[in-house]
């Protein structure tokens, strides 16, 4: 599946007229999702979506940033501008310092009811789903959630969004006719990271929160930093090492780890082999996993079921090990070693270890040559 729908056929849409006060609604919004100044990346990756959404439709990007009174967050402004932003709408008060539904809610419902966009994207994302699902719910407007292509379709300016349905067995294509803003939320690393321009300039709009902590129902009693920052980092890694039920057995899911390790790449797993206790459920790949888009990623002993494949096709490359050659993930795979697993973890690693070292040996000889082109 790509990010694009790329068999967009024409879709028979049922006849509903956009009501009047809606024609005017325009422009692309992207919520720039953070932590204290410090911003998710999907909120870029969306961006990069959004540029090419509003250039269809010819109108402006912006990113809409909600936060607390210091300086990371204005900064925010300056990056969403590098990845793509025509404008940012800030929003600061003390009340959004960390976030919360209600305040959140609040601030993003004034601002598009005062600006009025055509379109609105947020991160699937703890956060992204939170919000995205009161201000649907406020705003009384259509979301659709976990897509996987967004394009927009130009007979009436509609947000064409697709998504896995029936437990990833069909794609459907969901289209809100009558309401706008179109909403939409996206995974992380389903879309790729655009460029960063910092030459790009743009506008900063700012607006004021009319709301008091005292309004505000739930209270922050502490701040507790993400304690995943030590655990598998999957769905931001460059070389994912995967395994699955093929391997039969927990320990044979060392070899995996060790090719990884040689590699310097992230383990994934497919479900069965979390679902078996093999590996974390960090690492699994897939529908109900991470989606991931490493430059490189080996499947080994997957068999390539869709519900695997929606997690992981937007790999630069893939690689398969499978003892089966009719086995679905070579469909996918741009190099296919069909042959045993558990001989071939342990070759590949020995190969790559051997041509690493060789590679290091020539730099450490070499030491003006700054880039051999040798990578892992
Ligand atoms: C709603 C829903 C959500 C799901 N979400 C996910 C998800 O997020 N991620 C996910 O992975 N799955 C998910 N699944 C499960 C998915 O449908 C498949 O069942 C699963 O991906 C199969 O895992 P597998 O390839 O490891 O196992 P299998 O399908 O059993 O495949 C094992 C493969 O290993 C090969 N093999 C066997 N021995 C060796 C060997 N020695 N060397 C090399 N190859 C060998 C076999 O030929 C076979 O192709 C979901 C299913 C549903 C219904």
């Amino acid at each position: 599946m790509s990010d694009a729908l790329d068999s967009a056929k024409p879709i028979k849409k049922p006849k509903r007229v956009l009501p009047e006060h809606f024609k005017s609604y325009t422009g692309v919004w992207v919520f720039i999702e953070h932590e204290r100044g410090h911003a998710h990346p999907v909120s870029w990756e969306l961006l990069g979506k959004g540029r090419q959404l509003a250039d269809s439709l010819g109108v402006t990007l912006a990113g809409v940033i909600l936060g607390g009174t210091d300086d990371g967050v204005r900064a925010l402004t300056d990056e969403a501008i590098a990845y793509g932003a025509d404008r940012c709408y800030l929003m600061q008060s003390e009340v959004l310092a960390d976030y919360r539904n209600q305040p959140y809610t609040a601030g993003m419902t004034t601002l598009v009811n005062t600006y009025q966009p055509e379109v609105l994207l947020l991160g699937a994302t703890t956060q992204g789903r939170d919000l995205a699902g009161s201000v649907a719910t406020t705003l009384l407007t259509g979301l659709t959630a976990d897509c996987t292509g967004l394009e927009i379709d130009m007979s009436d300016r509609s947000l064409l969004s697709s998504r896995p349905t029936f437990g990833g067995s069909l794609m459907c294509t969901i289209v809100n006719l009558a309401t706008r803003p179109q909403m939409a939320t996206v995974r992380p690393r389903v879309m790729p990271m655009p460029e960063r321009d910092a030459t790009r300039s743009g506008e900063v709009v700012t607006h004021a929160l009319d709301l008091t902590e005292d309004s505000v129902v739930t209270k922050l009693v502490d701040f507790i930093p993400d304690a995943r920052a030590d655990k598998p980092q999957l769905a931001f890694a460059d070389f994912i090492v995967s395994g699955g039920r093929g391997l039969g057995k927990p320990e044979n899911f060392d070899k995996v780890f060790d090719l990884a390790k040689v590699l310097g790449a992230e383990v994934g797993a497919s479900r069965p082999a979390v679902h078996a206790g093999w590996v974390d459920p960090e690492r699994q790949v897939g529908q109900s996993g991470k989606t991931v888009r490493p430059k490189f990623y080996l499947a080994a002993g997957i068999s390539g079921a869709v519900q695997h494949r929606v997690g992981m096709e937007g790999a630069d490359v893939i690689a398969a090990i499978n003892l089966d050659a009719k086995a679905p993930i070579f469909d996918v795979a741009n190099y296919a070693l069909v042959g045993n697993a558990l001989e071939l973890l342990p070759a590949l690693r020995d190969a790559f270890e051997r041509r690493l070292a060789a590679a290091r040996a020539r730099r450490a000889a070499a030491p003006a040559t700054a880039d051999t082109g040798e990578h892992a």
